[in-house]
């Protein structure tokens, strides 16, 4: 079992269908961002625990390009302060849908992975690729710094056609939560390289993500190599044979978003419990792994 389906989930599995997760209380700590408005002025204002996040990924990166010997206790630190902090869940669209079930309530709002790497403002509800999910989202107003595009509440139906739309868009459905124990804050729609986690993950080796609960199998006889799922896959999972013009998958580097699976168009890929493959179970993170 997933780690935090193990310590969150008390008797709901996955733990992010546990409606504990999406409440109130778990909005305990604050954070100070009303300091300078200046990256070296919000870094002073993260509290401890962030700052290891942010000193172990700098250093990391660095360490990857010029002290290799060094990279890999300093990937797996930041990896576990990184999910610790701020990390996210994989989810496939069934499970998303899930989750906008159980939340309460839930805005849409600009993406800030968005804004701060590539310089994107999304400014109204069309273009908003972020969901703030439960009580939280009402102090998103008065951030006006932090959520600039502004943000718009929406209804149980809205919220399941904006889920649906992103996934017909192929971006990949992930739990945004923060804190430990983790308190589920929004449903982000990320995107490879735009988006910090899978990001950090395909370039770095951070593992800021966990890997979702099913993982992608083909069907070979039904595959007719068209190759639309490897364009899906966000993740660089797939690969299309080029001699036996069939998709092959690497099941290791598969997050389990489904979105190969959503759009194959002969139906050749289903998703099976990560659980089915003790392999792929032994290499899920541990969240408390360093
Ligand atoms: S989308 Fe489906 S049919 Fe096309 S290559 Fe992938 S698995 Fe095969
Ligand atoms: S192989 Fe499919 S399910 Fe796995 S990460 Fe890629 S798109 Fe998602």
């Amino acid at each position: 079992m997933c780690e935090l389906c193990e310590r969150y989930g008390d008797g709901y599995k996955p733990w992010y269908h546990n409606p504990y997760c999406f409440c109130r209380p778990l909005y305990r700590r604050k954070k100070n961002i009303h300091g300078e408005n200046t990256l070296e002025g919000r870094y002073g204002a993260f509290p401890p625990e962030e700052r290891d996040v942010i000193d172990y990924t700098r250093e990391a990166i660095k360490a990857k390009l010029e002290d290799f010997a060094r990279y890999p206790e300093l990937r797996d630190a930041s990896s576990h302060y990184s999910r610790i902090n701020a990390g996210g869940q994989v989810l496939t669209l069934e499970e998303a849908l899930k989750m906008v079930e159980i939340a309460w309530p839930m805005e849409l709002q600009g993406c800030r992975c968005r804004r701060w790497y590539e310089g994107i403002e999304e400014r109204c509800k069309e273009d908003y690729t972020c969901m703030g999910l439960t009580p939280g989202s009402f102090k998103n107003g008065k951030w006006p710094e932090m959520f600039r595009g502004g943000q718009v509440f929406v209804t149980p139906e809205d919220a399941k056609q904006w889920v649906l739309r992103m996934n017909a868009e192929g971006f990949i459905h992930v739990t945004g939560t923060v804190g430990d124990p983790p308190k589920l804050y929004g449903l982000c729609a990320c995107d490879y390289p735009t988006c910090i986690g899978p990001r950090q993950l395909r370039d770095y080796g951070i593992t800021r993500m966990t890997p979702g609960h099913y993982v992608a199998v083909i069907d070979p006889e039904k595959c007719d190599g068209c190759g639309t799922c490897v364009i899906r896959c966000q993740f660089g999972a797939l690969t299309r044979m080029a001699k036996q013009k069939k998709a092959y998958i690497n099941m290791y580097r598969c997050m389990g978003c489904g979105l190969c699976r959503d759009t194959c168009p002969t139906g050749a890929l289903r998703m099976e419990p990560r659980e089915n493959f003790p392999a792929l179970v032994e290499q899920w993170p541990r969240y408390n792994q360093v």
